[in-house]
């Protein structure tokens, strides 16, 4: 199988990670058509926008309930065109959305309050913020997450007045054309929630299609380009980039919960994630032990068709992200890491790499300093607090860490330095 490059096309095929089977052949949408979505959804905003918050909120529930009844569909739709897990697809998608629905359509109001601002001087003047609408708002997303993700945006965009335009990644399109459906069904304003399809020429005509803030979920590069694109039309954005997350597993760490952790974290959704663990630096002491005991749960994991529920472990969304793993891993091996378990891809039908942990591994290897993106897991040792909060800053991409230790104070003191966030 191979996917399409992305470039300029007018079909946006979809296809699943775990067969290689075709789901679908969509239209890409034309950027005329991206100027009349933008168009119409500015329309629709007029009306919502008079709308008070509470109103707003209390009709976003219908969304929530609409999802709710259909989380059976949802769950399908996300596993089979990201190849997820169908449990990761509910728990980390469907149940987390609708959590959020609700959690936003409750404190919205309270959120979107009128402030008083205490003033200095002048203390006969009143001064106040007032949190106003920015009108539509466009949304680029990737696949990781593919309906979570986008629809973060939506539900909080939405409910502050706004309205919004989707375009999601060009590999789970299907994704958020189902997200779409379930929408239309509510009677909520149909034009207010659009989707639009296609790959970066399709995100990069949303920007240019008259929206007043853009949402970005992405890799570093795409970001670059996208906010010198949102720099040059003025437009306020949001840039939601990679991730290289470090575990810092100290000396008194709790080793068992620790080792879960590099587990869970590092394989859910096959690493696929920007907060997944990319590093992990363990003490001298504990090095051994913890290597151990993530050695034996790796190997309680079951790979293979995500469709199946016994399985913990999906594929890999596509096969250049098979080739970085790959590259990460013989570069570590070349340099004097060792495999502890996996450290290869799996024949097809599919893209499948094997959960992958690599030992003895130092700063000069690319899998310690570069997004992985996959289910490899790259282990360090080191011999003090200092050396690891030094190599853990040593990134330009500090999303996010974590830190295991018994003593909260010491986590809270590492947390501080912790150049992340
Ligand atoms: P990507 O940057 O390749 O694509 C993201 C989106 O941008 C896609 O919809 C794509 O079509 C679009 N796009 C591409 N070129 C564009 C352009 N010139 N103008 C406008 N849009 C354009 O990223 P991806 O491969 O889909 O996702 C993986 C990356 O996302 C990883 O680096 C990951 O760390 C990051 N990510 C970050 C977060 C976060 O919250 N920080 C969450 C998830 C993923």
């Amino acid at each position: 199988m191979t996917v399409p490059t992305p470039q300029r096309q007018s079909g946006n095929g979809s296809y699943a990670p775990a067969s290689g089977e075709l789901l679908a052949e969509l239209p890409v949408t034309s950027d005329d058509e991206v100027r009349r979505v933008v168009a119409r959804a500015r329309k629709a905003q007029a009306a919502w926008a008079v709308l008070p918050v509470e109103e707003r909120a209390t009709r976003l529930l219908r969304l929530r309930d609409a999802l709710a009844e259909r989380a059976e569909d949802l769950v399908e739709v996300v596993s089979r065109e990201c190849g997820k897990p169908r449990h990761e697809a509910l728990v980390h998608e469907v149940t987390t959305l609708l959590d959020l629905l609700g959690w936003v359509c409750k404190h919205a109001p309270e959120a979107l309050a009128v402030e008083r601002v205490a003033l200095h001087l002048m203390k006969h003047r009143a001064s106040e913020v007032h949190h106003v609408p920015r009108g539509v708002v466009g949304v680029v997303s990737p696949w990781n997450f593919p309906l979570i993700i986008p629809m973060g945006s939506v539900i909080a965009a939405l409910v502050a007045g706004n309205a919004c335009v989707v375009k999601p990644s060009e590999v789970t399109p299907l994704v958020m054309l189902e997200a779409k459906k379930i929408y239309d069904s509510t009677g909520l304003p149909e034009d207010l929630f659009a989707v639009v399809v296609g790959y970066g020429p399709t995100g990069a005509a949303l920007i240019d299609a008259g929206i007043d803030y853009c949402v970005f979920t992405g890799a570093v590069e795409t970001g670059r380009r996208v906010a010198a694109a949102c720099g040059e039309r003025l437009i306020p954005c949001t840039m939601e980039l990679g991730g290289k997350a470090p575990l810092v597993a100290c000396e008194d760490c709790d080793l068992e919960r620790t080792a879960r952790a590099i587990v869970f974290g590092g394989f859910a959704n096959s690493g696929q994630a920007c907060i997944s663990v990319e590093r992990v630096y363990a003490h001298e002491r504990v090095y051994a032990p913890l290597l151990e005991r993530v050695r034996a749960l790796v190997g309680e994991l079951r790979q293979g068709d995500p469709a199946k529920d016994y399985v913990d472990l999906g594929a890999i969304i596509f096969p250049k992200q098979i080739d970085v793993a790959r590259k990460h891993v013989d570069d570590a091996l070349k340099k004097g890491a060792r495999v502890v378990c996996g450290g290869r891809s799996v024949p097809g039908p599919g893209q499948f790499f094997e959960a992958t942990v690599l030992a003895d591994c130092d700063a000069t290897m690319t899998v310690m300093r570069e997004e992985i993106f996959g289910p490899v897991v790259p282990i360090m040792r080191v011999s003090s607090d200092e050396e690891a909060v030094a190599l853990a800053n040593d990134s330009p991409l500090g999303l996010n860490a974590y830190v295991f230790t018994r003593d909260r104070s010491r986590a809270r003191r590492r947390q501080d330095r912790e150049e992340v966030g």
